[in-house]
């Protein structure tokens, strides 16, 4: 059976049939680097990972590109605010990103394009809207999209959500990257040099300036990915106006073959909620990446969460959550662990119906609620044959190969034996002197926060360990 997604430009459920066969290219939007990734933003780059294995599963060849936004409004402010340069400021939230994506066993991109780098492909993409007529230099310098002018082209600008134009005045403009829906108006391509911007700017045939965020994931996708192709992806808030103007911008410019779209699907991800509710600092439950890592939760355990909703869904991440992912996960390795134990040496072709029931899951728009029920009832049947000693060396190394395969989609690897990190170290030291000094209190309250932490402490000959819960 063939995939189907749900694609936004349709509003429907299509059948994936890539425009080359055996090969996609697939363009997601990239963190802005302006701090450190948010838990919310990981769901999106999760989601994205998860579609290049599952495509990658079907057998085909994914060209999967995230741009790295190292140039945008709120960049420029915190550069302006910290007193450093651009590149030193991107450069450390662009490190960290990486890190955190490699924590949650993210693939690496194919390509990583920085939008710093693509300005001559921006100006150049830029010089052909405004040869079309379908974008304009403003008095104050700047160059603005026309979305009566395209319009008039006969393009549809609201390809990706309804848009009402009633209200919409005339060359009416708005210059910051991030807009509301209400604001159907001219946007910002190229935005002409102000003393705010200190010096962050670029030399154009408009003269100095720098680049709108819309414009450059149309440069970057297209140069990358050619000026038609096959997927891109997204957190659902970017459905307007970033990607309805990167349509805009793509298709505007005339550069794709005659009746090609600049993309034939659009996949958008819903938003993770914390405790319930829309994450913020003030309400404390905002969370990066590396806040869950130092309450002791593992790049693995957090990603199995983020795996277990469906991608259209709102998620509610919760503490609970992850607990009950280790729990999940300790199901899986315990069952592993057993089905290794019995194959040794033993090989044998993957299970072909776990692989066909897993893979009938995810064909029907990513059902992963689907395929995890498919994993946990496998889990649970075999149990019982272990128990029963129903299972053969052979049958046990069909079922590890169907894993195997199952978990190049999931990536939820097998459970590691982990070093605990340096300063629960030094705390399992403290709680040796404590004991050692008969100080009672002192050891039980580093064993509970050890625990609370997801460590607990063994004794082995060579003396305590700490190990994962
Ligand atoms: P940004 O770095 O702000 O450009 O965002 C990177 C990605 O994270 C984009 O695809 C956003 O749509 C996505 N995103 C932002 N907030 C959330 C959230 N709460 N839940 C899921 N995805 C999000
Ligand atoms: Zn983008």
């Amino acid at each position: 059976m063939g995939l189907k997604i749900y694609n936004t430009l349709s509003r429907s459920l299509e059948e994936f049939v890539p425009m080359s066969p055996g090969k996609v290219g697939m363009y997601c939007c990239g963190p802005t680097v302006h701090d450190f990734a948010h838990i919310g933003n990981f769901r999106t780059f999760v989601f994205a990972d998860l579609v290049r294995r599952y495509l990658e599963f079907k057998g085909l060849a994914v060209d999967h590109v995230m741009n790295i936004t190292d140039i945008e409004d709120k960049i420029i402010k915190r550069v302006r605010e910290n007193k450093t340069t651009l590149k030193e400021y991107t450069g450390k939230f662009e490190a960290a990103f990486c890190e955190d994506l490699k924590a949650l066993a993210c693939k690496p991109p194919t390509q990583i394009p920085h939008a710093t780098e693509y300005i001559p492909e921006i100006v150049s993409l830029i010089e052909k809207l405004v040869a079309r007529g379908v974008a304009y230099k403003a008095p104050d310098g700047s160059v603005y999209f026309s979305i009566e002018k395209y319009r008039g082209c006969g393009c549809k600008y609201g390809q990706l959500v309804n848009l009402n134009f009633e209200g919409m005045r005339v060359g009416e403009r708005v210059s910051s990257d991030e807009y509301e829906k209400e604001s159907v108006a001219d946007f910002a391509l190229w935005k002409a040099r102000v003393p705010e911007d200190g010096d962050i700017f670029w030399p154009s045939p408009w003269g100095e300036g720098r680049p709108g965020w819309h414009i450059e994931c149309s440069a970057m996708s297209m140069k990358c990915l050619g000026t038609s192709f096959d997927l891109h992806l997204g957190g659902e808030d970017l459905a307007f106006p970033h990607h309805e103007d990167e349509i805009a911008q793509s298709e505007g410019a005339g550069v794709q073959a005659d009746g090609k779209p600049f993309v034939k699907y659009w996949m958008h991800g819903a938003h993770l909620l914390v405790e319930g509710k829309k994450m913020s600092k003030s309400l404390g439950n905002f969370f990066t990446l590396r806040d869950l890592l130092n309450k002791g939760f593992s790049g693995r355990e957090i990603r199995y969460l983020l795996l277990t909703a469906h991608y259209r869904e709102q998620f509610n991440f919760t503490i609970d959550g992850l607990q009950g992912a280790r729990t999940a996960l300790a199901r899986i390795d315990e069952c592993l662990s057993k089905l290794r134990e019995l194959a040794k040496n033993a090989s044998g072709g993957p299970d072909d119906l776990l692989l066909q029931k897993f893979s009938e899951a995810l064909d029907e728009n990513l059902n992963i609620s689907g395929a995890w029920g498919v994993i946990f009832e496998w889990v649970r049947q075999t149990n019982r044959l272990l128990a029963e000693n129903k299972l053969d060396s052979t049958a046990a190394a069909a079922a590890l190969a169907a894993w195997q395969k199952i978990d190049a989609v999931f990536g939820i690897g097998v459970e590691k034996e982990t070093e605990a990190p340096a300063e629960l170290l030094v705390l399992l030291e403290e709680r040796q002197t404590a004991r050692k000094a008969k100080d009672f209190k002192r050891s039980d309250a580093i064993r509970d926060e050890l625990k609370a932490k997801g460590w607990t402490i063994e004794d082995t000959t060579k003396g305590p360990r700490l190990k994962r819960i």
